[in-house]
């Protein structure tokens, strides 16, 4: 993984997807480019060196500039132990910590907020599901964790488990493909970046999907265009409302034309549950872009997001070299979207639950008893308009 960083820097440009799988594994916020913010990069506590190379010369730029106001916030690399405070942080790094890998969450005490850059004590985020208590940044939150926060305990059944991405391309940017795959999988222990299974939210039966950013940048290949699919149909089949959580990088671009043929595929498959008389919620969560954001995510009944979220497709320096204009302030942002009607709702982490149980309920009219399914509405009115 020392050599990953040279080679990327030149497509850099060209291509979002790329960048974002380009193996920043350990998902969070910062991981993609494309919405971070130069401020933000400074923040991050803890990162290894190893990485050191990544550093785009832009952004390295930026930052330089930028220079923020807080010094303490960096905590000692490995020494999870050590002081409570965090300790001043060394000049000339700035350019790595954006590309650094990074675990789930930063392994320090502290972390800087990528929105106001307030330090955070970690604890207290994790406390608060990961939304900044100062500013209510909503942080990426990893898969697992997401499906623990949305569903009514203990009515988790994962399915699809076992589907696992194969090399058939034998590609090699950096590294081997299948050493990147192979790294990931044993990193978070499981088999791609896409949780597919049933669960309930306050009683209400659900099919749910989750990408996490955490593997290969939540980024869709094969197996995730595959387990969306099979999401769609087991909605279709249980007739269930099928909810979809994205945090992604976009399609996988290890996997060439057969990740961008996942967009399609994908897209059908929300149409024929929707043929089917199913119904589909996709919640955006940041950062959420490239051919995830220009497939499914995009296509689902209702599109909600949380407050925030990066959603885009290219990145920002790449749409703003291309037009040659200065991007509109907000631009990708959740916001921004709901304002220009890409987006239907915004939802604070904190209302999900009971707003998608509404939204299930305005689905199907009255509440139905025991047994009834989810999607027998023919004895009732409709309520969709
Ligand atoms: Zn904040």
């Amino acid at each position: 993984m020392a050599n990953v960083e040279k080679s990327s820097v030149a497509d850099d440009k060209e291509n979002t997807d790329e960048k974002v799988l380009d193996e920043r594994p350990a998902g969070d916020e910062t991981a993609t480019e494309a919405g971070a913010r130069a401020e933000s990069v400074e923040s991050l506590p803890e990162e290894k060196p190893e990485r050191a190379g990544a550093g785009d010369p832009k952004t390295a730029n930026k930052s330089g500039k930028a220079k923020p106001a807080k010094k303490k916030e960096s905590k000692p690399e490995k020494a999870g132990a050590s002081g409570e405070t965090p300790p001043v942080r060394r000049e000339g790094r700035l350019s790595r910590l954006r590309f650094s890998k990074k675990k789930d969450m930063p392994g320090g005490l502290w972390l800087k907020c990528e929105s106001c850059a307030g330090v955070i004590f970690r604890k207290e985020l994790e406390e608060k599901n990961r939304v900044c208590p100062a500013c209510g940044f909503h942080f990426t939150v990893p898969g697992r964790e997401r499906i623990q926060m949305i569903l009514d305990e203990g009515t988790w059944d994962e399915r699809f488990a076992e589907l696992e991405s194969l090399d058939r391309l034998k590609f090699e940017d950096t590294g081997p493909y299948c050493d990147k795959l192979e790294r990931a999988v044993s990193r978070t222990g499981q088999k791609d970046a896409l949780f597919s299974g049933t669960g309930a939210i306050l009683d209400r039966p659900i099919v749910l999907a989750v990408l996490d950013f955490g593997f290969l940048g939540g980024s869709m290949g094969e197996v995730v265009g595959e387990k969306i699919a099979l999401s769609c149909e087991l909605a279709i089949r249980e007739k269930r409302p099928l909810v979809i959580f994205t945090s992604s990088g976009g399609a996988r671009m290890h996997e060439g034309v057969l990740s961008l043929m996942q967009m399609a595929k994908t897209c059908a498959a929300v149409q024929g549950l929707r043929e089917n008389g199913g119904f589909s919620v996709c919640v955006m969560t940041h950062p959420t872009t490239g051919g995830v954001t220009a497939s499914f995510a995009s296509v689902t009944d209702l599109v909600l997001a949380e407050p925030g979220a990066l959603i885009g497709f290219a990145g920002p320096r790449v749409i703003a070299t291309t037009l040659k204009q200065e991007l509109p302030a907000g631009f990708q942002r959740a916001e921004f979207l709901l304002e220009k009607g890409m987006l239907d709702m915004i939802v604070p982490r904190s209302e999900l639950r009971e707003t998608l149980a509404r939204l299930f309920d305005y689905r199907k009219g009255p509440r139905l008893a025991e047994g009834e399914s989810v999607l027998s509405t023919k004895k009732r009115p409709s309520t969709e308009g």
